[in-house]
């Protein structure tokens, strides 16, 4: 089964709500955030980065549609992005209203009901989340469910592995091959027809979770709708901005089968590159590739998991147990270059200092000891290495963290340095 051929066509909106998940992501979030508390700013192209200086150092945390047009894309660096847009507004990063604003969303989502049942959010970052059904309270103390965590997946044969799921195709309007924005739709939640329309059926839900984050917070958001976590988080893309996207095993293929491998969450450039040496260019390509030469090439574990994502299989485990940091970290971009390499090293012990106030925080301990490093004028290195045992002690820190100078080339000057502490598993690990 695992190499059959999906069935085509549209996808079929008429399960029940256990078979979605969903991915929220907020349309230029910072940017919107800012746009609402300086309502002239709407319309104009927007820059969220740095300390909102384009003539110092620093990257683009978001730009708004406006800016986009002109080029200016996230993690560029700020100067790049005033020479692309002259006329941009550009802001400082404000953490404290971001957070503010993320926590609306979030208790908004979590305050939702799918067609009777309580739904499960799982956080990605200040932006995004996954959203699912979970057991109506009813169905709670037939022990469908606990709670906490989305039924999606939990007990079936296929959770998490290939899509098997014999679905009939359904064919219907409004999902085509391009993306289609479907419009606000309002639906009354407490039937249960799994149909076209019906309260079940995601897109009805999608629109319902637009609007009640428009109402509460201003903020537009996009919705992808997905029979797993990959192909929803992939759809919100096809969605935005303010519209929702359906991607299923039915229509993987035909939507992005041609798109490049990057088109995958997972898939970097460089992994990208590896692929692109073995022939293998599109989604289309790694889902028909020889899993034996990935395993070989990629390794034992990795070849295989990407041969997955090429078909969009991936898990629908939607958990909203609280996010446990596996690691903190901290960087520094430097307004002028460092190239005293005593005082690079004095940089790297006064950032493990500030991360280990960080890991103190949560009360654990280090294993793992990474050192972020760019050179002038934007070539970044990372090296690591595993402390013989985990420690909270800031001298033998800072001692793994310089150490870790060594293993780079001393010949440049420097210009960001960052320290990143990972840490022991909490008890009964993540
Ligand atoms: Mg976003």
């Amino acid at each position: 089964m695992a190499d059959a051929v999906e069935p085509a066509g549209p996808p079929d909106v008429g399960q029940g709500v256990g078979h979605w998940v969903l991915h929220v992501d907020l349309d230029q979030f910072l940017a919107a955030v800012e746009v609402l508390r300086r309502p002239e700013l709407a319309g104009l192209p927007v820059v969220v980065g740095g300390d909102g200086d384009p003539t110092k150092r620093g990257v683009v945390s978001t730009a708004s549609y406006e800016a986009r047009a002109h080029g200016v894309g996230s993690g560029m660096p700020l100067r790049i992005a005033a020479r692309k847009c002259p006329e941009a507004v550009f802001l400082p990063v404000d953490r404290p209203a971001y957070d503010a604003a993320s926590a609306e969303v979030m208790a908004t989502l979590r305050a939702l009901e799918w067609d009777g049942h309580p739904v499960v959010v799982e956080v990605l970052g200040w932006d995004e989340a996954f959203v699912a059904a979970a057991a109506r309270p009813a169905d709670a103390t037939t022990g469908a469910a606990t709670r906490g965590a989305s039924y999606i997946g939990r007990g079936r044969p296929w959770a998490g592995a290939d899509d098997a799921h014999g679905l009939t195709p359904v064919v219907e309007a409004g999902q085509g091959s391009l993306p289609p924005v479907i419009p606000e739709g309002k639906g009354a939640l407490g039937g249960s027809r799994p149909g076209p329309g019906s309260p079940t059926d995601p897109r009805v839900f999608a629109a319902l979770i637009r609007e009640r984050v428009l109402e509460a917070t201003q903020l537009h958001c996009s919705v992808g709708i997905g029979d797993n976590k990959l192909r929803a988080k992939i759809a919100t893309e096809f969605g935005k901005p303010r519209g929702s996207f359906v991607l299923t095993a039915q229509n993987w293929s035909e939507v992005i089968g041609e798109r490049p491998t990057r088109a995958l969450w997972g898939v970097g450039s460089k992994t990208a590159r590896k692929l692109a040496a073995l022939g293998i260019e599109t989604v289309d390509q790694l889902a028909r590739s020889d899993v034996r030469v990935l395993a070989a090439e990629l390794g034992p574990t990795m070849g295989p998991w990407y041969h997955r994502l090429g078909r969009g299989a991936g898990d629908s485990v939607v958990s909203g147990e609280p996010y446990v940091p596996r690691a903190h970290g901290r960087e520094t971009t430097f307004q002028t270059d460092l190239e005293d390499w005593v005082e690079v090293a004095a940089e790297v012990r006064a950032l493990t200092e500030r991360v280990k106030a960080d890991i103190d925080a949560e009360g654990r301990s280090a294993a793992r000891v990474g050192l972020k490093l760019r050179y002038r004028p934007f070539s970044t290195v990372t090296r690591s290495l595993t402390l013989p045992e985990p420690t909270t002690d800031l001298a033998t820190l800072q001692t793994a963290a310089v150490s870790l100078l060594e293993r780079v080339e001393q010949d440049r000057a420097v210009r960001l340095l960052g320290v990143r502490l990972e840490m022991v598993p909490p008890p009964g690990g993540y």
